[in-house]
């Protein structure tokens, strides 16, 4: 009888390869269990994959295992299983997977601590003792009562719906032993006294189609025009889970600026739901992950890595906005919240809901393709719809902080009737260019082939690629010149200019340098919600899911470069936000209004803005797509490599498209590159590439299959460092 058994283990390490070690015969853990393990000269935490009683290796060079951190396992079967296609579908090492797919509380060695809640209950006060409370100590008395009411006591969220500073009222309570704390077996009961609006008939009929189809696995696209109650069909069919049993995962692709949509599931659902997105702590993401697990709350509200919670009674999933970008994870572990979810939902057979005003080309295109199910939604339930867009040309304009004088009369009238205006700007500081009068001198990143850009309130240049910044220079550092210009608008300048020229309305500026933490962004919001005229400035953070029924104009300020981009995807992505940023307009009780400024009036993408619908408008993309075989209607590989030198990324890849090349069908796959990147230099590396491009998904599936053994030999380094990103966002 042998005395050990062989493990073997992932590890989160960039490498193609899984770790074999040794562990107690008696130690029968199961798959997903974590371990630390004794790794070149350090510890690292490892996930055991299999265990067996014989190993390929010479056994006497197996090393054992050290400390087993977990009695169960941290990942279950499912989750394992999801990990292993997500790296053999994208071609990414298994380890680093299945450690994405853990809380990042658990990807080190910090044991599983289970999130308990506590709630307060009334000691055996006698009724008096309150009751004299009432007039001396009226918080305290309301805290008490409300306790008294709920029966099973209140935790801290409850306490705060009910006053602020409850925290003060509880501790002169406790003192006075009328209070006292407890671990909340289960989650306090929800307190749900929700209106539920009456659907309008389409909402209904939609309803009732996909709840027809709720027991199987299903793609469905609810395809709604900006404010037709999309998310309230989500909160129905959630309901209806939720009463079945199960358990629901909604993902959005930005949680900070979606309060109203938590402030709308909390009016639903009381306290059934965790949040995880990545404004919060490790910690914090971990509790909610663990509840969610332990069925203590029955839905998860999620950004992108909300999809790998994970629990035992999955009957839903739901992707808002799904055609957003921010659900392609980009760095690291490549992959696509979107396509990952599908695929989650189709190996448990449950239904998947994706939502959205502006569907990507992909999902249309698997609509057409009778993959997914498409229901529309074409009115708002309010009383008007969206606007139409209108251009104003501005070719022969003086702009001034980029607005023209018949922008500022649109603004005024508007502000006038007492309406919100929302200027959409996506580009963040003072100006993007900064140059010399005299000689042509730019401000550039040293690290980066890119232009500083000015941010004037700290009176510095910063680079948006790298982080790096430098101080204005007050003359020219090539000849001296003492006029320095910029060029340029910026959500910064704009701002400045539109409260000096406005002092007596608030203007509201929402970017990544005027947001500093969850709180500043919500105060702005609450002030949109009061429904006071004011301006509300922004970049795409602005642009996503918000419902303020005062905004009655939407503007889009500044967005021709969009015409010119190199991205094959420019142009879908401009004509998702130009819909988006026009749909937040007129959703109360006034019609509303969406401006376009723009010095190309004339070119065809900006006429068909003005004259179809989303719809029209995507389908011929998708026509200009097909005809030149792009995706969707091709599949997109990208291997790109960085080094501290051009040539060695080139050569890497040199390495690479010669193993490629010598796969049977690698002839049915246009190889494009090797070449340098778009912005060659980043964070000072040099960046190349090699793109795989082909209508024909299985010449490509069969040429990686065959070469990714050999590629996955060549080891990244600091000097070399090559990635693979498969259905790769751009080209
Ligand atoms: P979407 O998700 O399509 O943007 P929402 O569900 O947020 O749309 O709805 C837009 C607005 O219309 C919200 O303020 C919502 O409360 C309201 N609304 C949605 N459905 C109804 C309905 N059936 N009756 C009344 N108001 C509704
Ligand atoms: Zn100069
Ligand atoms: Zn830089």
């Amino acid at each position: 009888m042998p005395s050990i058994r062989f493990a073997s283990f992932a590890i989160a390490i960039p490498l193609y390869k899984i770790f074999d070690y040794s562990i107690d015969v008696a130690d029968r853990a199961e798959a997903g269990t974590r371990y630390r393990l004794p790794f070149a000269n350090g510890v690292k935490t490892g996930l055991l994959l299999s265990t067996s009683d014989a190993s390929e290796h010479d056994s006497a060079r197996i090393k054992a295992a050290g400390q087993r951190l977990d009695q169960e396992p941290v990942l279950s079967g499912h989750m394992l299983a999801l990990a292993r296609w997500m790296a053999d579908y994208y071609l990414q090492p298994l380890g680093e997977v299945l450690f994405q797919c853990l809380p990042g509380y658990l990807r080190g060695a910090n044991k599983e601590k289970p999130a308990r809640l506590k709630v307060w209950r009334i000691l055996d006060a006698d009724a008096d003792t309150i009751a004299a409370m009432e007039s001396r100590s009226p918080r305290q008395y309301e805290i008490c009562r409300a306790i008294e009411q709920a029966g099973a006591g209140l935790n801290a969220l409850q306490l705060k719906a009910i006053n602020p500073n409850w925290h003060q009222a509880v501790r002169a309570l406790e003192k006075k032993a009328v209070l006292e704390w407890v671990w909340a077996e289960k989650e306090a009961g929800p307190v749900v006294h929700a209106q539920w609006p009456v659907l309008s008939d389409e909402q209904d009929l939609v309803l009732s189609k996909i709840e027809a189809r709720l027991d199987c696995f299903a793609v469905h696209l609810l395809d709604g025009i900006t404010g037709s109650g999309k998310t309230e069909v989500f909160l129905r069919l959630m309901q209806s889970r939720l009463a079945a049993g199960f358990q629901v995962i909604y993902l959005v692709p930005e949680i900070g600026l979606t309060n109203q949509l938590i402030e709308r599931v909390r009016q639903r659902f009381g306290e059934q739901f965790a949040i995880s997105h990545s404004a919060l702590t490790d910690l914090q993401r971990y509790q909610a992950w663990d509840r969610f697990q332990r069925g203590q709350v029955a839905i998860m509200l999620g950004t992108r890595s909300g999809l790998f919670s994970q629990c035992d009674r999955l009957g839903l999933i739901i992707i808002d906005e799904e055609h957003d970008h921010s659900y392609r994870q980009d760095d690291g572990i490549r992959y696509h919240a979107r396509d990952v979810a599908i695929k989650r939902a189709q190996m448990l057979d449950i239904p998947i809901l994706l939502g959205s005003a502006t569907p990507s080309l992909e999902s249309i295109s698997n609509c057409e393709r009778e993959h997914y199910f498409l229901y529309h939604l074409d009115h708002r339930p309010t009383r008007f719809a969206p606007p139409g867009l209108r251009l104003l040309d501005v070719r022969d304009s003086k702009l001034e902080y980029g607005c023209s004088a018949r922008l500022f009369d649109k603004i005024e009238q508007h502000i006038q009737q007492r309406g919100q205006v929302l200027i959409y700007l996506n580009r963040r500081g003072f100006a993007p260019v900064v140059m010399c009068h005299q000689c042509g001198w730019q401000s550039l990143c040293q690290h980066c082939d890119a232009r500083l850009t000015l941010h004037q309130s700290v009176q510095r240049l910063l680079c948006h690629h790298c982080g790096f910044t430098q101080t204005l220079p007050r003359i020219c550092p090539d000849c001296d010149h003492g006029e320095i210009k910029h060029y340029g608008i910026g959500t910064e300048q704009l701002e400045q200019g539109l409260r000096e020229r406005y002092p007596d309305i608030p203007v509201l500026r929402i970017d990544r340098d005027s947001i500093s933490s969850p709180e500043a962004l919500k105060s702005r919001l609450q002030q949109l919600q009061r429904g006071d005229p004011c301006i509300l400035i922004g970049t795409q953070m602005i642009a996503k899911g918000h419902d303020y029924a005062s905004i009655t104009l939407s503007v889009i300020l500044d967005s021709d470069q969009a015409l010119f981009s190199a991205s094959y995807r420019a142009s879908e992505r401009l004509v998702q936000t130009v819909f988006q940023v026009a749909g937040r307009s007129g959703r109360g009780d006034r019609q509303g209004e969406a401006i376009l400024q723009t010095r190309f009036p004339q070119q065809p993408l900006m006429q068909s803005l003005v004259s179809q619908s989303y719809r029209e408008i995507a389908q011929s993309l998708l026509r200009e797509r097909r005809s030149v075989v792009f995706p969707p209607y091709a599949r997109v590989v990208m291997f790109r490599a960085d080094a501290v030198d051009l040539k060695q990324a080139l050569a890497k890849l040199e390495d690479i498209k010669s193993l490629l090349s010598t796969a049977g069908r690698f002839g049915e796959v246009s190889c494009i590159g090797p070449m340098p990147a778009l912005m060659t230099r980043r964070i000072g590396r040099y960046r190349a590439q090699l793109c795989l491009l082909t209508g024909n998904h299985r010449a490509l599936r069969s040429v990686l299959h065959q070469t990714m053994p050999q590629i996955q030999q060549l080891a990244s380094s600091a000097r070399v460092n090559w990635t693979i990103d498969v259905d790769a966002y751009d080209m």
